[in-house]
């Protein structure tokens, strides 16, 4: 299997006035070149901490991060890791830095030292790929949050990394720019081939990924594709995550003796079970 990313045995821990505490805990498991994997998991489950492993801006108290083969613990490949696995926040306004979206856009291949009219191609490509092009001389202030969201992505586009990973990129997002930002990555995936780990704790988002992880107090519990994750209602519950409305819709529907498939991950297959129920009555 051609990995991107390989995280063996991996821990992190913090350390507060004497006191540690492990964020992530033995944690190993790889992420295949250009797959779509989404991280499930409650509050303080240790989505962040593990995030910031993945692209070597932490380091793990023990065991190792690889990146293309590069343990992120080397000092003098940080710089390789960092344009390898791109990071994207939650607040969109923490990480634009430039009054006009194009100037923003630029900044990270300004850093890679490319030649200006490298840098202009990338960019103009950059904001096309996520549907932002006719935008590049606005001021992202005036964007919807949204807009602003896809920018960022734009940002680490532009310097072409194999792998991006997005920590909650939608949680400060209304559903419309939720839903702009999940078919930008799954058109990136598609089209350019580009790695996507996203983190998230709305549930609709993992529908079309090709793999879920779930995790709980630092390790990862689940890992499965989405169908078989949203199968395990009782599981998801029970680490104090929900499940996409659709299932619970059915679920419902099923305990008050009505016969419906709750092996459906799409509001077009709840549709389809309630209509072939419907049928049968
Ligand atoms: P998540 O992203 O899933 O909400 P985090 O990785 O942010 O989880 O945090 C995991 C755990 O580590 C939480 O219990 C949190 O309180 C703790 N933690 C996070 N950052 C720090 C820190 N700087 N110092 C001490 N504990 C921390
Ligand atoms: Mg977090």
């Amino acid at each position: 299997m051609d990995n991107i990313i390989e995280i063996k045995n991996v821990t992190y821990e913090y350390t507060d006035a004497d006191q540690t505490y492990k964020a992530v805990e033995n944690v190993s498991f790889s992420i295949e070149r250009g797959s779509f994997t989404v991280i499930l998991g409650h509050n303080g489950s240790g989505k962040s901490t593990l995030a910031k492993m993945l692209n070597g801006l932490f380091k793990p108290t023990s065991g190792d991060v690889l990146v293309d083969s590069i343990n992120t613990k080397a000092e003098e490949t940080e710089i390789e890791v960092k344009r390898k696995v791109g990071m994207v926040f939650q607040n969109p306004d923490n990480q634009l830095v430039a009054s006009i979206v194009e100037e923003d856009v630029a900044f990270g291949p300004e850093n890679l030292g490319l030649e200006p009219c490298l840098i202009r191609q990338r960019v103009d490509e950059a904001l096309k790929s996520v549907g932002m092009y006719e935008f590049k001389d606005s001021t992202p202030h005036h964007l919807s949050g949204g807009q602003k969201q896809r920018i960022a992505i734009a940002g680490i586009i532009a310097m072409e990394p194999e792998c991006i990973i997005l920590d909650e990129p939608t949680a400060m997002l209304d559903p419309v720019g939720r839903k702009e930002i999940i078919e930008t990555l799954h058109k990136l995936n598609k089209e350019k081939n580009i790695t996507v780990v996203l983190i998230t704790h709305y549930m609709e988002e993992a529908e079309n990924a090709d793999r879920v992880m779930v995790m709980n107090d630092g390790v990862i519990i689940d890992d499965n594709t989405p169908r078989e994750i949203f199968k395990n209602v009782s599981q998801l519950k029970a680490v104090g995550l929900s499940v996409p409305q659709t299932t619970e819709l059915l679920y419902a529907l099923k305990q008050n003796g009505f016969n419906v498939s709750t092996d459906v991950l799409s509001e077009e297959e709840t549709a389809k079970a309630i209509a072939l129920c419907l049928e049968e009555k």
